[in-house]
């Protein structure tokens, strides 16, 4: 059986360092607010080159709290419309709705899965204050474009940062190129904790300042609140797992793209259409590698039967979701095409060449 992600694999290759420094985590008897968290944050901010990262318990608080912020400082009022891809996951849409702002779906194009740029601009209002920036599967957006329509209307750019650390965009990484972005430590991310974990980071001072608090029952001096705050923190144990694994995320990321690279110079066969990969977006980190099949369900049976295990990311657009009932009636060709036809093959930094080889060779004779 070729499983989609196999984190137990994933996790023991790095077995006696996390062993160790969660053994020291136990012993130290601190476990929130600590070192290691200190560490961790230092660590990251070096890692994407910004100013400012601070942890929270998972990469949807990190982008709730990075529009609580805009909040809190009056950039952002309730109501504000902030754009945001029709295709992604629903924790962007989550984010900006939790916090009373109006999330505007824009398609994405077919072929790279982003953001549509040029179909952003028809959807921009007077309320419009933000566009979300996904980099969906691991794949770099053309921020270039995306920062001009901002300057443009003076839009603030958040990125959501879940499935793309480690990409680099013209020298950049992504996490350093709006004004703010969020981060996932999800198990299943490319840096994956041992449990839920996530950050912030931004450039902007002020910005940091106020979500460190927030984060924090909107406190800065113990029992003094500033803000009707949330409590949302990384704890020690986890902070000590993503120090060991961020020392080896260019690595890892580097293994997914030789295998993004291998599918691509060999799967051949016309039912199937494979992700772009240009050469000036070299540096994509492959969270996902997702292909296009009309007959997706079928093949998605097939490969079952032959013991490869693929997922759908994701079976159900955001507009048609029973928890966002007002967008049920607008329709988004694309966005629903791309629902219909995706299909994520195993693309882990684990997998090996004879399970890539069996991946190419089946989708090869599938007829
Ligand atoms: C995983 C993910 C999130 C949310 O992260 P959690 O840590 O699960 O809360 C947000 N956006 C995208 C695109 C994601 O993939």
């Amino acid at each position: 059986m070729i499983k989609f992600l196999d984190l137990k694999k994933i996790n023991l290759q790095f077995q006696n360092e996390i062993e160790k420094e969660i053994i020291s985590v136990f012993r130290s008897g601190w476990y929130l607010k600590g070192n290691y968290v200190n560490q961790f944050e230092e660590k990251l901010a070096k890692y994407i080159g910004v100013k400012y990262v601070v942890s929270v318990a998972n990469g949807l608080d990190a982008l709730r709290l990075i529009i609580r912020g805009y909040l809190e400082l009056g950039v952002f009022k309730p109501m504000d419309e902030i754009i945001v891809p029709a295709n992604t996951f629903i924790a962007s849409l989550l984010a900006v709705s939790e916090n009373d702002l109006k999330p505007v779906l824009v398609e994405p194009n077919k072929n790279t899965f982003l953001i549509d740029v040029n179909e952003i601009e028809k959807k921009i209002t007077t309320k419009t204050k933000a566009i979300m920036v996904v980099h969906l599967y691991g794949r770099v957006s053309n921020f270039n474009e995306l920062k001009s329509l901002a300057n443009k209307y003076k839009l603030k750019i958040i990125e959501d940062n879940a499935q793309a650390i480690g990409a680099v965009y013209k020298g950049v990484k992504t996490g350093n190129l709006g004004d703010a972005a969020g981060f996932s430590f999800y198990p299943g991310k490319n840096l994956g904790a041992l449990g839920d974990a996530g950050a912030i980071s931004t450039n902007d001072k002020n910005l940091y300042d106020v979500v460190s608090v927030i984060a924090n029952y909107g406190s800065s001096y113990k029992y003094h609140n500033i803000y009707k705050g949330v409590n949302s923190r990384l704890d020690e144990i986890q902070a000590a797992v993503l120090n060991v694994k961020i020392n080896y995320l260019d690595d890892s990321n580097a293994k997914r793209r030789s295998i993004a690279k291998k599918y691509i110079a060999n799967i051949k066969n016309s039912k199937i259409i494979l992700p772009e990969y240009p050469e000036e977006f070299k540096s994509h980190v492959w969270h996902l590698f997702v292909i296009r099949c009309e007959e997706r369900d079928k093949l998605q049976k097939y490969l079952k039967k032959i013991n490869i295990e693929t997922l759908i990311h994701y079976p159900i657009p955001p507009n048609k979701q029973k928890a966002y009932s007002e967008l049920n009636n607008i329709n988004y060709p694309i966005t629903e095409k791309i629902h219909n036809e995706v299909l994520s093959l195993p693309i882990s930094p684990v997998l090996t060449h004879k399970e890539v080889e069996k991946v190419i060779n089946a989708i090869n004779n599938y007829v």
